[in-house]
């Protein structure tokens, strides 16, 4: 999936013990990606890393096995000198601004460190605390959290404390440095350690993660597994210029002409991943939203449908555009036009992974024309445009209408019953199948 090097040829070489090579063989895969080549024996060697990467790239790997192989050289270092297996040590500290990459990453160094035994706990929010303070208590070797969260076991769990970290790892730095996470990531950075390895993992170079980069690094090594703001050669980009009052119809019809692709199509706003996932349904369409608003069981279930391909169309925000490991997308649709254009990498970037061919195309009204300019700047050159006959389109317009008219009698009448309940379930939800475990335990009680 990640995009491979061109150099090395094996994980061998790169200097990995044979218990780590067997795990990534046991993952199928073959041989490294580049940013994995690049940064892997710097790592090894004991330096400080940036890594300028996208989700994709391997770079979870590329910090994860490391990590790993420096956790297998301390406790054999530990029991020769003592004669007995050392005492655990929170070992490394991996912080993510999301809960599902939070849980991807957690999975991949359980997946790599099977064979050592690794102990993983995923710290973040939503999710029940005292659960997470049991995972505490079983060691683990390494803990990847949100800041927040972490800050909050940090504060309140008996006996836990990272003083005798050894690596931290920011892992989509540009995203930690927002408001959100800026105090909390000062914070933590108080509790840890001085002497330790850093690795810092970044989609983009902002200002914000160079500073963080100064704070936080020794003589770090750069490495980039693609230059700054480009697009991969097989990702074929097109824009579609619409008027906006038929936005919707030119959406069907771009889907229903590439029906069997996997979709990810983004919107501005999570009430319109909503509607026009109910939209979609409510044209036969195989659609599932996932948004920021959404609870953490209900975006992890949500991805599962899409990743198992029971729903073939995505409906998400920019929260979904980052980090979420999800295999497979062969187009991108910017439903609206994102107002910052490095989100326009960041989204696009879903598709056309590791030389597979992907389509992104953009769907631009009469007012978003200077955003996509923007676009346009940033890529350094003009897109085709996407050829599509107004007036094939519109012979779709009485179907959308009547399927926009029908969702919208959908909310409006499961908002009317769930203030007249005062219930917590969420119908429209559960309409399209995105309801969480606990809901539904609740309506069955009922
Ligand atoms: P990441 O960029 O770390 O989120 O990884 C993206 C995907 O690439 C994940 O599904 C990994 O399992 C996969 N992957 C990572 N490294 C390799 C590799 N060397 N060969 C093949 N797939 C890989």
């Amino acid at each position: 999936m990640a995009e491979e090097s061109e150099e090395v040829k094996s994980f061998k070489e790169l200097g990995l013990r044979d218990e780590l090579i067997e795990a990534c063989e046991n993952l199928g895969w073959k041989t490294p990606s580049k940013i994995q080549a690049e940064a892997i024996p710097h790592a090894i060697e004991g330096k400080d890393l940036i890594g300028l990467a996208q989700t994709g790239s391997g770079k979870t790997g590329a910090f994860a096995l490391p990590i790993l192989q420096a956790l297998i050289d301390y406790v054999a270092e530990r029991e020769s000198k003592q004669g007995h297996k050392p005492d655990p040590v929170f070992f490394a500290c991996v912080l993510s601004p999301t809960r599902e990459l939070a849980i991807q990453i957690a999975e991949q160094f359980q997946a790599l460190g099977s064979s050592i035994g690794v102990r993983c706990a995923v710290l973040v929010g939503g999710v029940d605390m005292m659960q997470q303070t049991l995972a505490i208590g079983k060691r683990p070797h390494i803990i990847v959290a949100t800041p927040g969260r972490l800050l909050d076991h940090l504060s309140s769990t008996k006996g836990f404390s990272l003083r005798m970290l050894k690596y931290l790892v920011l892992d989509e730095a540009d995203r930690l440095l927002n408001e959100e996470f800026e105090k909390s990531l000062d914070e933590i950075l108080k509790v840890i350690p001085r002497e330790r390895r850093t690795f810092l993992f970044s989609a983009t170079m902002t200002k914000k993660v160079r500073k963080l980069q100064r704070a936080c690094l020794r003589n770090p090594v750069k490495i980039e597994a693609a230059s700054k703001y480009s697009t991969v050669d097989t990702l074929k980009q097109q824009f579609c210029f619409l008027p906006a009052k038929h936005k919707d119809c030119y959406l069907v019809y771009i889907l229903t002409e590439m029906s069997s692709s996997t979709t990810m199509v983004f919107t501005r706003t999570c009430d319109a991943t909503r509607f026009l996932a109910l939209v979609f349904r409510n044209l036969g369409l195989r659609a599932i939203p996932i948004s920021g608003h959404m609870s953490q069981s209900k975006r992890l279930g949500a991805l599962n449908k899409f990743k198992a391909g029971e729903c073939n169309i995505l409906v998400c925000t920019d929260v979904a555009s980052r980090g979420l490991d999800i295999p497979s997308v062969d187009m991108v649709i910017n439903y609206d036009i994102p107002s910052n254009s490095k989100d326009y990498i960041h989204r696009v970037g879903r598709t056309a992974r590791a030389g597979r061919s992907g389509v992104a195309i953009s769907l631009v009204n009469q007012y978003e024309l200077e955003w996509y300019f923007q676009i346009e700047k940033l890529l350094g050159k003009k897109l085709p445009e996407y050829a599509a006959e107004e007036e094939e389109v519109l012979l779709l317009l009485e179907q959308v209408t009547e399927a926009k008219r029908l969702s919208q009698m959908k909310i409006k009448e499961m908002g009317h019953n769930k203030k007249r309940r005062g219930g917590d379930e969420d119908d429209v939800d559960t309409y399209l199948g995105i309801k969480d475990k606990k809901s539904s335990k609740k309506l069955k009680r009922k």
